[in-house]
């Protein structure tokens, strides 16, 4: 039988943003300047306005930005970086890529990020600081997050690349702690047409190290005063970012009338519905969960329905961290078995939603 539906899981096509982003790119390639030049200032600007922070600095990817930050607050070999036990892969490959250890801390399943109580649990003597991952578009509980670092002095980095305009308390994300990392992968609630990310941050000396640490180390021209990387944002990049960064705050709205529906529509439904903490979930994602997921996600895509898992394994169970030896985090790996995102973008239709919602309705009343 042909599926009467087709709900794609994401679509990634330029919408209302396509002439801006093509005059954007022509704009560019006319100048003939693609790194370090006007469109990564002016993004540089632009966005830290938007994230509410006095500085941004543009790098290769959300990954570089977690790490750069890391480095540039002197996190190394030898310490011990405290992170959520779920997480996109990448947030602890940063803390990796530092030369320091990540340690997992598992979640709080309401919120589903990381869990104050566990993060006390994990901090040994060699613990220098802590990366809260705003996981999904919602905020971890920077409340108390904050209030633990500060007993224990441990730096905070916080993980926003699924969080751009988030908000815990109504104070923006990439606020609380003293840096916070953005991508803009092409899936990201701000995508490029490629790689990128940035790094926030309200103190004016680490954004200084920042922008040296993108470029190799440099402090000026070709005399290079520490051993940086090359993790730039590039020009092209930057423009289409400035094209799009205008419908953010528009597309996020709509990420959450859409999530407001699927609610709405899945009342009652015999799936797990997670509830919202706070108003400035931004909804990166919509994570819903189910005992029999396999089996659901199964009926959902004979109907025509894509759906995803973010994400299938815990980051304790991952192999790449395996040598670290880390704790088991029992609530991360019961969300990976039963965990599954629904279709949600800003391009996605109402009758899509009402569809998506009916067949997960259908399903459990076999
Ligand atoms: C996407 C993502 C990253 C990595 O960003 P890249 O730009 O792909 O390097 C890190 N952490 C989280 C939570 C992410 O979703």
């Amino acid at each position: 039988m042909i599926p009467q539906t087709h709900v794609p899981f994401l679509a990634l096509h330029p919408g209302p943003d396509a002439e801006a982003i093509r005059a954007a790119i022509a704009r560019v390639v006319e100048s003939g300047w693609f790194i370090l030049g006007p469109e990564v200032e002016a993004f540089e600007r632009e966005f830290a306005a938007i994230s509410q922070v006095p500085s941004a600095i543009g790098v290769g990817s959300g990954t570089d930005a977690l790490a750069l930050a890391l480095k540039a607050l002197g996190i190394g070999p030898g310490d011990e970086v405290i992170t959520a036990g779920m997480s996109a892969a990448f947030s602890a490959l940063a803390i990796v890529m530092t030369g320091a250890s990540p340690v997992f801390a598992d979640i709080d399943p309401e919120r589903m990020t990381i869990a104050p109580g566990a993060i006390e649990a994990a901090i040994g003597p060699r613990t220098r600081a802590v990366m809260p991952v705003h996981l999904y578009g919602q905020a971890a509980d920077m409340t108390a997050i904050l209030t633990i670092a500060r007993q224990h002095r441990l730096a905070v980095v916080e993980d926003c690349c699924q969080a751009h305009l988030a908000t815990c308390d109504g104070q923006p994300v990439g606020t609380f702690g003293e840096a916070g990392a953005f991508s803009f992968y092409p899936t990201k609630n701000l995508g490029a047409l490629g790689d990128g990310g940035a790094v926030v941050t309200a103190d004016a000396a680490l954004a200084e190290r920042l922008r040296r640490l993108r470029n190799g180390g440099q402090a000026g021209r070709a005399v290079h005063v520490e051993a940086g990387v090359c993790s730039r944002l590039d020009e092209l990049q930057a423009a289409v970012l400035r094209a799009r960064l205008p419908y953010l705050r528009a597309w996020t709205r709509t990420r959450r009338d859409l999530a407001a529906r699927y609610r709405r529509q899945l009342d009652g439904a015999a799936i797990d519905v997670p509830s919202e903490r706070d108003a400035g979930h931004v909804y990166h994602l919509f994570p819903v969960r189910a005992r029999d997921r396999e089996s659901l996600r199964g009926a959902l895509a004979a109907s025509g329905i894509e759906t995803l898992v973010h994400y299938p394994v815990a980051l304790p169970a991952q192999p790449a961290f395996a040598a670290w030896k880390p704790a088991a985090c029992p609530e991360a790996g019961r969300l990976a078995r039963d965990v599954f995102s629904l279709p949600l973008y800003p391009g996605l239709s109402h009758a899509s939603i009402d569809a998506v919602a009916d067949a997960i309705r259908t399903h459990a009343r076999p």
